[in-house]
């Protein structure tokens, strides 16, 4: 039976470094799920789609034509043809996708093309609904978690022209929005190891996770 690391967690929990890191360390594919909703998001924005009507958000949810790398090393993703693997990280696709995330169409299209990707072969995959949702038969689902301080530290290590402060906030609000929303709430499965990695570095994180696999 296919080898699935489902590897869920909030954002700045440190579950994209990780989940690369695995990926390579065990010769794995990757999928990055939030770059999925990321990439709808830029699109529903390109568009002019009004993101405060979900339902306008469902009728058009169907529309854009993704393609994702499902590498470690090769995660580019487009958007009808166009590469925007740097465009879906920008403070405005951030800010708008717990909106569009929120919407049982997108989530449901996005669900099926995951499945669909993750099919019958070894993969890590990372997200917020992986080990709940999207592959429940996973055999390794790890929840990641860090300090609110430590998720916006990292964050902001990331980024240019913001303050710990700033994205701490950020992160608070996306974390409500993601957890309380009607659809799906992003919870941690009832047989996740929960991983706190506030104390840990990169390649401890990576050597905890390789040992939940090998066990
Ligand atoms: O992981 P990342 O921060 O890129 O995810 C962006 C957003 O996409 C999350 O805040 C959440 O709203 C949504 N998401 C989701 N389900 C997933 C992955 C991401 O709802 N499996």
């Amino acid at each position: 039976t296919a080898l699935v690391i489902a590897m869920d967690g909030p954002s700045g929990s440190g579950k994209s470094s990780a989940s690369r890191g695995v990926a390579r360390a065990l010769g794995l594919r990757y999928l990055d799920t939030g770059a999925m909703y990321r990439a709808i998001t830029w699109w529903m924005l390109h568009h002019g789609v009004d993101l405060t009507s979900p339902a306008e958000i469902a009728a058009r949810a169907a529309e854009p034509e993704l393609t994702l790398g499902v590498t470690p090393d090769e995660s580019s993703v487009t958007v009808d043809g166009a590469d925007v693997t740097a465009a879906i990280r920008t403070a405005a696709v951030t800010a708008a996708v717990s909106a569009v995330s929120a919407v049982p169409e997108v989530r449901a299209r996005l669900v099926a093309e995951q499945r669909a990707l993750i099919g019958s072969g070894d993969i890590v995959v990372e997200g917020r609904d992986i080990g709940t949702v999207v592959a429940p038969q996973a055999p390794v689902k790890v929840y990641l978690t860090a300090s609110p301080e430590a998720r916006a530290r990292r964050r902001t290590a990331e980024l240019t022209g913001t303050t710990v402060e700033a994205q701490r906030a950020a992160m608070a609000r996306r974390d409500t929005l993601d957890s309380t929303r009607k659809a799906d709430p992003l919870v941690m499965a009832a047989d996740a190891i929960e991983l706190d990695t506030t104390e840990l570095n990169l390649e401890e994180v990576i050597a905890e996770v390789l040992r939940l696999v090998k066990e």
